[in-house]
Formats: structure tokens, C-alpha cells, sequence
């Protein structure tokens, strides 16, 4: 059943869903209305505005059934792997064992939002020692000690050093609370000097050769932990294999964005891209399922392209987003605003590139490991921002801030500096909390000052 693509709300997806079953939609195990999510808690989905193709009901229904997924994995006698803060390298180890099943608890830093607060998980952090002065993280203390948000992992791996102080502190606590964790140490990634030898890495940046070599003796460290963990060893075949699918989800994804992010109208909508790229760091605990869905909203991307059809006006102005957004919210209002996704760095850019094909599977784990631009500084971020946005021609830069992370005091005027300076784009700062309600009137006039200096700029 065709229709021109369009934004529902709740309601009216109920309507839609009920013509494209009429109509024969078939759907994945975890199909359904997405309204029954809003019923089983997720009050806010009932503020937001959703695509009405059958490929962003599959995305979202894949998204809001994760927690069912990794109960039936145990279930079916598979160990649940908590992987922590790498986002994106750690789950890559994990998947390639036949029992084993990896996932992020720092997810948890949406379930506020979902929930609109009613869950009380930083009411919970608040009581362990994590107050609103850290980063919505803490959210994953409080689903730690209510063990209502995700099945309790069997294992936890988490990095340390080159990570943020709000994660290691949340980790820390959720360790103090008995639930043990293997550690593994992140170097924070500078420039070689000119005596020694170096190494270019995947997203662009060079590190010296010593910090990939301590990386791999930690992914051996990893890997025996996880065989134990397993019973069983893991052969580099197994891992070779599943780096090639990764490596194929991923370039999907790319594809997905470079069309998206350089259609004359935007063919998706914002909220759905930023869902189908938190896929990208552990798979939703599906890899066959993150690359079914993909091909669908390749499939529906093409089509809208090739029949000049999308959801946006074409001046919408392209905006490059850097940071994920506490409130999913925030992702609406930017098109309501008048501005359309083009560019992002949700703090996980190395999840998104291709993994060098090296003849040692661990090899390459470790350059993608140290690719992650929160491992090394804001000035190394800020340029590989650029680096995206000449390549989707953004023609401005929306810094969000998170409430309490320890990184956003400093790093978002540094990033904001170079923009102005080396792109001469306009950029803003703005601070988007976990319900940002009460802040619309405040981010819709900051939105709307930055379309319009853009619409100014075109006509000079
Ligand atoms: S959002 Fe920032 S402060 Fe929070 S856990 Fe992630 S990197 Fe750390």
C-alpha cells in the first residue's frame, strides 16, 4: 500500500497501521502498533511525530522490544554481555560467540525520556550518590538496582581512562553495588611525535603505533575473559565473519546517511535517522535484524529519492547536529523549526566506520577502539566534524549540550571556535534536558534565530 510520506502522530499511526495490515503489511516477531509501547509505558512517544512508512514501524518496534529480545536470548541459554562505554568495538568481540549476546546498559540514558520520568531511575541514582549534577547516564545506576529495565547482565566489560568521568563514576557505582566488572584501559590518543612510529586510523585521526599495540594486548585480555565467560575458545574465523557483517551493516548505514544528509528533500525524518544510528553500536542484541531493517529503509530512501518525495519542505535548512539529545523530542522540534538533519556526531563516529581488513581480527578491534573521538581532545573532534560537513555540506552546526556530562563545559565552545573559524558556519550551544518542555519556547527561538541567519546567508 503506497502514500506519500508524512509525520504521524500516535493516534495517527493507529490509523495507518490498521490500513497497512488491512492492506497486508507483513511484520517481524516484534511488529505491532507502536502505541502499545505509550500503554506500556513509553509515555513519550505520545509527543512526538513518527514517519509513516512501514520500514520506520519496523525500526521502532525493533527499537522498543529490546528488552523482551534479551530475555528471550537468556532464555534460549545465551550469556548477556554488558558492554560498556566503548560504544561500538566491545560488542563486535562478543557477537562473534556463538552464546554470547551483547548490549549497552548506558542505553538506560533514554529510559527517563521514554518514560517521562514516572520510571524513577534517577530518583534511584540520586539515592546511590548520582545527583542531576552528572549526565543522564546515572540513569543506568538506578535500572541496575531496580533490575526492571534490562535483564541483569551475566558479564560487564567496561573501559576506564580515556572515557568520561561521568561514566567511570557510574560504572564505579554500579560495581560497588556487587555487580563485578572487567576492566580494560582506553589511552587517551595524542599525536605521534615525529621520532615515532604511527599509525593512521579509520576515522582519520593518527595515533602512534604503541597505543594500538597496548590496545590489542587488551582485546587478548577481553577475549580470554570472554572465552572463560563462553567455555569454549573463540577462532579468529569466527571473528573475521562477523567483522565482514558489521562491516556491511555499516556501510548501509553510511549509504542511509550520505543519502539522506544530500537529497535535494530530506526523504526521512530526523527522529528515525537518529534511531537507526543508535542501532549502530551493539545491533538493538540482533545483527541479522539491524541489517534486515536497514535494507528496508534503504529500500524506502531510494524509492522517495528517485520519485523526488520526502517529508520536508526542500528549504529546510541542513543542519549537523553534534551530541545525542537527552530528549528524543528535540529531534521534531529542529524540523519544526525549519532545519533538517544533515550531518551528525552522537560521541560514536567510530561505530559507524568500516573496520580495516587486517590479517589479525584484534588488530583491527584496537584501531577502531582508539578511533573513538571522546578518546582523544575537542580540537581532534572539531575537525572531524568538518570533515562531515564538507562532505554533506551542512550550512550550520547545532552543539547540544547534555545536562551534567563533564565534557560539555568546554568542548562545545572549543568545537563551536573552530567551526566559526576554519568553516565560517554559524553554530549554536544549546542544552537539551531529558523532558525539554519546559525549555521549548527558549530552543525553538534559539532554532529558529540560527534557520534564519542561514535563509539570510543564501540570499547574500
Ligand atoms: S553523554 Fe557524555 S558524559 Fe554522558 S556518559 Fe556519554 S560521554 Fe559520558
Amino acid at each position: 500500500m503506497n502514500s506519500k510520506p508524512a509525520q504521524l502522530t500516535l493516534s495517527q499511526w493507529q490509523e495507518r497501521y490498521a490500513q497497512l495490515k488491512a492492506a497486508g503489511l507483513q511484520e517481524p516477531a516484534y511488529g505491532g502498533p507502536i502505541l502499545r509501547h505509550a500503554d506500556q509505558g513509553d509515555k513519550r512517544l505520545g509527543c512526538l511525530k513518527f514517519d509513516n512508512s512501514p520500514a520506520a514501524l519496523h525500526l521502532w518496534n525493533f527499537l522498543l522490544t529490546e528488552e523482551d529480545r534479551l530475555r528471550q536470548h537468556r532464555t534460549d541459554g545465551k550469556h548477556i554481555v554488558g558492554t560498556m562505554k566503548d560504544l561500538g568495538t566491545v560488542p563486535i568481540l562478543v557477537n562473534s560467540f556463538d552464546n554470547m549476546v551483547a548490549f549497552y546498559p548506558d542505553g538506560a540514558w533514554w529510559t527517563p525520556c521514554l518514560k517521562q520520568m514516572h520510571e524513577g531511575l534517577f530518583e534511584i541514582a540520586a539515592q546511590q550518590g548520582l545527583d542531576e549534577s552528572f549526565c543522564p547516564v546515572r540513569a543506568m545506576v538506578g535500572a541496575f538496582v531496580n533490575g526492571q529495565h534490562f535483564p541483569i547482565p551475566d558479564a560487564l566489560i567496561c573501559s576506564v581512562g580515556a572515557t568520561c568521568d561521568d561514566f567511570s563514576v557510574a560504572a564505579q557505582r554500579v560495581e560497588s553495588l556487587g555487580h563485578s566488572i572487567f576492566w580494560w584501559e582506553m589511552p587517551h590518543r595524542r599525536t605521534p611525535s615525529t621520532t615515532e612510529s604511527s599509525i593512521a586510523l579509520p576515522c582519520g585521526f593518527i595515533a602512534p603505533q604503541y597505543q594500538i599495540d597496548h590496545l590489542h594486548r587488551q582485546f587478548q585480555q577481553i577475549l580470554q575473559f570472554l572465552e572463560h565467560k563462553a567455555g569454549q575458545p573463540l577462532h579468529p574465523d569466527d571473528l573475521r565473519r562477523t567483522i565482514r557483517k558489521v562491516n556491511h551493516i555499516r556501510r548501509m548505514f553510511r549509504d542511509i546517511q550520505q543519502l539522506c544528509f544530500t537529497a535535494p528533500i530530506a526523504p526521512m525524518g530526523s527522529l528515525e535517522l537518529l534511531i537507526a544510528e543508535m542501532l549502530m553500536i551493539h545491533f538493538c542484541s540482533d545483527m541479522a535484524q539491524t541489517e534486515w531493517i536497514l535494507n528496508v529503509l534503504l529500500s524506502e530512501i531510494r524509492t522517495r529519492i528517485d520519485n523526488a518525495a520526502g517529508i520536508l519542505p526542500a528549504d529546510a535548512v541542513r543542519i549537523f547536529w553534534v551530541n545525542p539529545v537527552a530528549d528524543l523530542y528535540a529531534m521534531n522540534l529542529l524540523e519544526e523549526c525549519g532545519g533538517r538533519l544533515c550531518g551528525t556526531e552522537f560521541l560514536f563516529a567510530h561505530a559507524l566506520e568500516p573496520i580495516p581488513d587486517h590479517d589479525d581480527p584484534l588488530t583491527a578491534l584496537a584501531q577502531m577502539a582508539l578511533s573513538d573521538p571522546m578518546a582523544g581532545s575537542a580540537f581532534d573532534r572539531a575537525e572531524l566534524i568538518a570533515c562531515k560537513i564538507r562532505q554533506f555540506g551542512s550550512e550550520a552546526v547545532v552543539i547540544s549540550r547534555i545536562s551534567g556530562a563533564s565534557h560539555c563545559a568546554s568542548e562545545g565552545k572549543i568545537i563551536s571556535r573552530w567551526i566559526q573559524d576554519h568553516l565560517g558556519l554559524p553554530t549554536i550551544e544549546i542544552e537539551v534536558p531529558t523532558l525539554s518542555d519546559s525549555y521549548r519556547p527558549s530552543l525553538q527561538t534559539r532554532l529558529e534565530a540560527l534557520i534564519e541567519t542561514v535563509k539570510t546567508r543564501r540570499k547574500s
